[in-house]
């Protein structure tokens, strides 16, 4: 048998748009493809229709369920699967799938999070069918791509508030547009590349920690003699092993419809990287849960274990995602790529400033978008931009902006006064514009590049905000110029306005070095929230209600319980490090700091035995320490369970969640240096956990 090409096997599982339109009827397709583009009603017979082709299809390929593929706010993806079959009255059974069922679905809501929002009584949850994102199949279920909410249509997911916020962005870019002469543009959406790390552990060596098992980081754990100082890794040869598990994961990408292109080794021993072609924001935050589960599954496959925990090793670099952001018309135009004409350049600063304004305006969320317990791990610490958000823009850009707002001329290869609508702007290169890998939200020549994401974090969230945050600016212009006696002159006074209201936010230096933080709060007045339950209740903040419920991308009520469950995360994620914690303390590093011992005591009883002479200062020592460290861990393991009951009883979550934040994670800390101490002494027999180097090193 001849093996596939990938551009025969590419999208097989996918319901997309090749398929729709070879096995839909002709006026079908094209009313489904009108929803899919300009967000038309969908009729019930068209429904229908697209629901038998779509079960033929998937049956053909072997799927025998379907399920409504949600993204509730736990952070992972659910699925209630449903088998296609129907009764016939001979008893066989048929395979049916109605219209109604690809449309809605009714799964019992009670379990996931809904921050308060749904009495208990009405446990009823909606999925609702989003035709934007294609349908798939996984394993033998057709999986069909939707939005969950509660009885009163209220969210409760990830993905109605990003499909809102791209709407919002879509209304307001087509109002700029229609300014700058353009009729054509049907719609404006904003497309993202989502570059993904991971580490990859063997299955033997995971299996032996409980800490990772548990909460998908090692709570303890002493450096490894060798880690990345070598910055051997960084781009390395891929080893065999991770190379088939690539190919692997690869394969099912492709077959998948999603564009899996850069693969490499990073910086950290055991962690890589992967990235597809950016697409549609929607479809690339769907492509990218499904891309996650499947690292785990096919590595699962290969004998090891994915790790897309933030920060799975203290002292090791963290994983991050990097958000790549544009936005464009459905023509192919990139809005953030600058034009050939001066008319263009004017348009592309319009839009530029309009992220500038946006990023400024709202830097609180999107801190906060990236928050979570995992996350404060690296943010701020010297691998991952920091907790305070600005914009790099480059040298040349920066000077262009700068001689816009001052009206001098432009000092770029030639000297000379940039006017806006007049002169050509120059291209930015990639290499000019892309040196900074410091800052959290960099422009790298066509598009911007949110770098703070944690690996785990769904793009949901940060997208959302961005969206709208963008609308909000763009509104804000277009309501003036739509009303402007002379289009030009209110142009260029915007843009210089934009320019001068929002200029701290642009810093081109180093973000890591300690003097940034103290110019960026104390000069700049930039916001520095460190931590989750720093950033987090400002989602509720008057100016982030009013512009989140003035675009319809949530009302007061969805807000309020999303804070809510995203401290709630926050405090549930620590606790479970905290009792994780006390276990391997308890059960399984003091017994082996003191069996460690006993040996010693036993060599020591010898050594005199032997011979009086014989001092025996060395073992007695290490054991003297070593009982400093286990007193430690004792004393600490007690104040940890009552830290850990006495913030359980704080009603108000973002009580806990300072609690927790401020009382739990110094004694976590403590306990943990203890241990590691304890680790560098006790013999290797006698510890009960892999350690670093053999976590770090296991692939080979
Ligand atoms: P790196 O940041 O590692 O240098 P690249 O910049 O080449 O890598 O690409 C990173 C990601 O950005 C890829 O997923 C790529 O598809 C995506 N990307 C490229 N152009 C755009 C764009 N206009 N809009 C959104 N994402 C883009
Ligand atoms: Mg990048």
């Amino acid at each position: 048998m001849t093996e596939k090409t990938v551009p025969e096997y590419f999208g097989s599982m996918v319901f997309d748009d090749r398929t729709m339109r070879s096995v839909l009827p002709g006026d079908v397709y094209q009313s489904l493809r009108e929803t899919i583009d300009c967000g038309a009603r969908l009729k019930t017979d068209v429904a229908d229709s697209v629901a038998k082709a779509m079960r033929d299809w998937a049956v053909e390929r072997g799927a025998t369920h379907y399920t409504h593929w949600f993204q509730p706010l736990t952070g992972v993806t659910a699925e209630k699967h449903d088998s296609f079959i129907e009764p016939s009255p001979d008893g066989s059974v048929i395979m049916d799938f109605s219209g109604k069922e690809l449309i809605q679905g009714e799964p019992d809501a009670s379990s996931f999070p809904t921050g308060g929002i749904r009495a208990t009584f009405e446990a009823r949850g909606y999925t609702a069918w989003d035709p934007t994102s294609y349908a798939f199949i996984k394993g033998k279920t057709l999986c069909i791509p939707t939005a969950f909410c509660s009885y009163g249509g209220e969210a409760l997911d990830k993905k109605t508030p990003l499909l809102r916020s791209m709407e919002a962005l879509n209304k307001q870019a087509l109002r700029i547009l229609r300014l700058f002469g353009n009729d054509t543009a049907k719609y404006v959406h904003t497309s993202v590349g989502p570059e993904q790390e991971y580490f990859l552990i063997t299955r033997e060596m995971y299996d032996k920690r409980p800490d990772l098992k548990y909460t998908g980081r090692t709570l303890f754990g002493a450096r490894s003699p060798k880690g990345q100082e070598m910055d051997d890794h960084y781009f390395g040869v891929i080893k065999p092993r991770v190379q088939e598990f690539m190919n692997d994961l690869n394969e099912e990408l492709w077959k998948l419809g999603i564009y899996a292109k850069t693969e490499h080794n990073e910086v950290a021993p055991a962690q890589h990287e992967l990235a597809p072609i950016y697409t549609t924001t929607n479809i690339a935050t769907d492509q990218n849960q499904l891309m996650m589960e499947m690292m785990q599954k096919v590595a699962a496959r290969h004998g090891m274990v994915c790790l897309l925990h933030e920060k799975p090793f203290a002292g090791v670099n963290g994983s991050g995602k990097h958000n790549n952001w544009s936005m464009s018309t459905d023509t192919g135009v990139n809005l953030l790529s600058p034009g050939e004409t001066p008319y263009e350049n004017a348009q592309f600063l319009l839009f530029l400033c309009a992220v500038i304004k946006a990023v400024d305006d709202y830097q609180d969320l999107l801190r906060l978008s990236v928050a979570t317990a995992g996350n404060d791990h690296r943010l701020g610490a010297n691998e991952a931009p920091p907790a305070i958000i600005s914009i790099f823009l480059g040298d040349e850009l920066s000077a262009i902006l700068q001689a816009i707002e001052t009206d001098t001329p432009y000092s770029g290869t030639e000297k000379k006064l940039m006017k806006l609508g007049v002169d050509v702007l120059p291209r930015f290169k990639r290499d000019t514009t892309d040196r900074n890998r410091t800052s959290p939200f960099a422009f790298t020549g066509n598009k911007f590049e949110f770098r703070s994401l944690g690996s785990s974090n769904s793009i949901a969230c940060v997208n959302m905000m961005l969206n709208s945050a963008v609308a909000e600016s763009l509104k804000i212009y277009a309501d003036r110029l739509e009303t402007a006696d002379n289009f030009e002159e209110t142009l260029n006074s915007m843009i210089k306005k934009t320019i001068k209201d929002h200029k701290r936010i642009i810093f081109n230096g180093n973000g890591y070095d300690p003097s940034w933080v103290k110019e960026a709060v104390e000069v700049r007045g930039l916001s520095n929230y460190p931590t989750t339950p720093d950033c987090m209740p400002h989602l509720l903040d008057e100016k982030n209600v009013k512009m989140l419920t003035s675009h319809k991308v949530f009302s007061e009520a969805e807000l309020q319980s999303r804070c809510e469950i995203m401290l709630d995360n926050y405090c549930k994620q620590v606790r479970i490090e905290a009792s994780t914690m006390i276990y391997i303390a308890q059960r399984m590093i003091i017994p082996a700091i003191e069996a460690y011992e006993g040996r010693l005591c036993k060599v020591i009883e010898g050594k005199k035995a032997v011979s009086d002479d014989i001092s025996c200062e060395s073992e007695i020592n290490v054991v003297k320490k070593l009982s400093g460290f286990s007193d430690g861990m004792y004393e600490d393991v007690d104040k940890l369970k009552s830290v850990y009951d006495e913030t359980g009883e704080i009603d108000s979550v973002l009580d806990q969640s300072k609690a927790i934040r401020d009382r739990m994670l110094p004694v976590m800390d403590e306990l943990r240096s203890y241990a590691d101490q304890a680790e560098e002494m006790v013999g290797r027999v006698c510890w009960p956990l892999p350690s670093y180097g053999e976590l770090l090193f296991s692939v080979k």
